[in-house]
């Protein structure tokens, strides 16, 4: 089989760099080891964190504004919403890195936010046992990505505008030759010009000598303790990352369809540097669950601390915390080292990897996230 380019791995950045590709009139084909949209990488869940003042770095700001776009378009041909920008708190001291953080990035973003002091934020959102001291910046275009849903459509999208797509179907060699690339599974063997590799977790097994590690982050939901309360639905308790006097924190979300009450801690247990295939899956009461708990009891009083659903999940980790994306050879493009904070991205960075793959200028600076970024420092320095 032969064909223009060949995305390897269709989950977030993989999907989104097919429906670019395919929306270009690229002859593409994609190939994904599990079925579309399932549960076993980075992308699954149900939902993801979406801002466009983004605190982990100035230059994403433009690819979070090309994620939104991108959907806005394809949700009014699809009927679909795959963001929902019901506002979100960056909550904590003064000092703490969300409130510092979400300020400066939204001045730097240009993106109009509201400071709250503790009586406001008190009075507005009673759902919080706020720490004394804590302040926060109320962000009003940020909320969340409906993840599996956008996955599934990037890929509906790009079949429906002429990709070929094969899950279910693992890619066992990368073979890169001087006229072009064959990219082999146990049932295929296709021939290509070129090859964009967007493996997520497993990026580094087919791309070897990257810095990268898989890092083991499980996902949990909550109900009230009162089942008829609105007091946790989206509207009423929108996407939050709150910074605690210890520097640790809880991040999540209000329910909506489909949807529960999410929350995550930061600064837990972490394991990371395993093999992807070798995540431990399972989840274990005291490792997992007790810390989380005890913070959602003393954070939350009208949530009920025990989860009621948790499903094993993974990041992958950079040595900056930001993305891998860009060119790695003549016929070899690679986006990966999501490290967390990905998703919103996605369509954006598809974009990206659609333009690097047909030679056009990217719509936004890329350096910061040039998988070769630590190799340029390096001879720079020689
Ligand atoms: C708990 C958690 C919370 C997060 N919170 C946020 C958030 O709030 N906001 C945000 O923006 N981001 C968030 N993220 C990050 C975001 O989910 C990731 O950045 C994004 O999902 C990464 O997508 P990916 O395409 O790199 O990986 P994946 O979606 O895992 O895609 C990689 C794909 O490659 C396939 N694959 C691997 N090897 C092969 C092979 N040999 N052959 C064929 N296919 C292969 C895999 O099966 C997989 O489908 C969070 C992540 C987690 C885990």
């Amino acid at each position: 089989m032969r064909t223009d380019v060949v995305v390897i791995g269709l989950g977030a950045f993989g999907s989104a760099a097919l429906w670019r590709l395919a929306a270009r009139g690229v002859d593409v084909v994609g190939i994904e080891r599990q079925a579309i949209g399932h549960p076993l990488g980075s992308s699954h869940g149900t939902t993801r964190l979406f801002r466009v003042a983004c605190l982990e770095h100035p230059g994403l700001t433009p690819i979070a504004r090309k994620s939104l776009a991108l959907w806005t378009e394809l949700g009014e041909r699809t009927g679909e919403t795959y963001v929902r920008q019901t506002g979100s708190l960056n909550l904590g001291g003064p000092g703490s890195r969300p409130v510092t953080g979400a300020r400066k990035a939204a001045t730097a973003a240009g993106a109009a936010v509201t400071e709250l002091t503790h009586d406001e934020l008190s009075a507005r959102f009673p759902q919080y046992a706020l720490e004394d001291g804590n302040v926060a910046i109320w962000d009003p275009g940020a909320g969340i990505c409906l993840a599996e849903p956008t996955v599934r459509a990037h890929v509906a999208e790009a079949e429906r505008l002429g990709a070929t797509v094969y899950p279910h179907t693992m890619v066992t060699g990368i073979d890169l030759r001087s006229d072009g690339v064959t990219v082999r599974t146990p049932t295929l063997e296709i021939e290509a010009d070129q090859v964009v590799v967007c493996a997520g977790a497993w990026l580094g097994n087919l791309v070897p000598g990257l810095p990268l590690s898989p890092r083991r982050t499980p996902m949990f939901w909550f109900q009230p303790a009162d089942p008829e309360s609105e007091a946790f639905r989206l509207e009423n308790f929108p996407a939050f990352i709150w910074e605690f006097a210890d520097g640790r924190g809880l991040w999540g979300h209000g329910s909506g369809d489909g949807f529960g009450v999410k929350v995550g801690l930061d600064g837990g247990r972490q394991v990371s540097g395993f093999d992807a295939d070798e995540l431990d899956r399972s989840i274990r009461p005291l490792d997992d669950i007790a810390e989380l708990a005890a913070a959602v009891g003393r954070a939350f009083p009208g949530l009920d601390p025990a989860p009621v659903q948790a499903i094993p999940c993974m990041v992958t980790e950079s040595p900056d915390g930001q993305f891998l994306v860009g060119r790695q050879d003549e016929r070899l493009v690679i986006a990966g080292g999501d490290s967390g904070h990905g998703f919103k991205h996605c369509a954006g960075v598809g974009e990206l990897l659609a333009q690097l793959t047909t030679k056009e200028t990217p719509y936004t600076d890329v350096s910061f996230i040039d998988p070769n970024r630590w190799t340029a420092t390096t001879q720079q320095h020689r």
